[in-house]
């Protein structure tokens, strides 16, 4: 079977997804970049993240056609594919719709730094206007509103995240969430207090050597 161990973490995040309330029922989808063969599995479309096997992950070439699997491939696939050809340091795509981020696109507002774990994305989230799920025009939106940030809020949808490896890129969704939950509780209390631009510069440059990173 092509790309087991990406398709074995298509199945395990998709599950923490789920687990983590990140999203409900087959809402979201996942998908990792093998650079070496130039292939991508992705999550299969419409089946909850419970039932997804190993064998239910579609592999798939850089152009969309199907090189390996039964199913069928996320309905999102051409937003992963002009990800990963716009992008060429990242490996992988998650897409949410997270409660908090998903009421801020609702309201068609970006994500501002009200606080630093915003580092995650860059010194904000942009929105991407609207487009029907599935849509060519939501994959130019998408591709025109994220440039260089790793999040972008999907107005009336959702959140998509892109990441170096799965488990920065699931990061990346799941820290926003927090920061998106924040803003709403803080727009709520009062006027949130913004970082200022130059010490999120800081903090984007100190999350380059976060952690165990080299
Ligand atoms: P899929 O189940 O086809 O991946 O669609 C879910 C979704 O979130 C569409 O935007
Ligand atoms: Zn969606």
């Amino acid at each position: 079977m092509l790309m087991l161990s990406e398709r074995q973490q298509i199945v395990d995040y998709g599950l923490k997804m789920i687990r983590s309330g990140l999203t409900t029922g087959s809402g979201g989808n996942l998908s990792i970049l093998s650079p070496a063969d130039n292939l991508i599995a992705i999550s299969p479309s419409g089946i909850d993240y419970a039932a997804v096997t190993v064998a239910d992950v579609v592999v798939v070439d850089r152009a969309g056609q199907k090189v390996e699997g039964e199913r069928k491939p996320s309905s999102e696939l051409g937003f992963h594919l002009a990800l990963y050809a716009a992008r060429n340091e990242i490996t992988s795509v998650v897409h949410t719709h997270s409660v908090y981020a998903t009421t801020l696109a609702c309201l068609h507002w970006e994500l501002p730094a009200v606080h630093y774990l915003i580092a995650f994305s860059g010194d904000k989230v942009p929105l991407a206007p609207y487009a029907t799920f599935g849509s060519d025009e939501l994959a130019a939106n998408i591709i025109a509103s994220i440039g260089s940030y790793n999040a972008v809020l999907l107005a009336n949808h959702g959140l998509v995240a892109v990441g170096k490896d799965m488990k920065n890129c699931f990061n990346v969704a799941e820290e926003i969430e927090l920061v998106a939950r924040i803003y709403y509780q803080t727009k709520s209390l009062g006027q949130p207090v913004l970082v200022d631009a130059e010490e999120m510069k800081k903090v984007v440059m100190k999350f380059n050597s976060y952690g165990q990173q080299d």
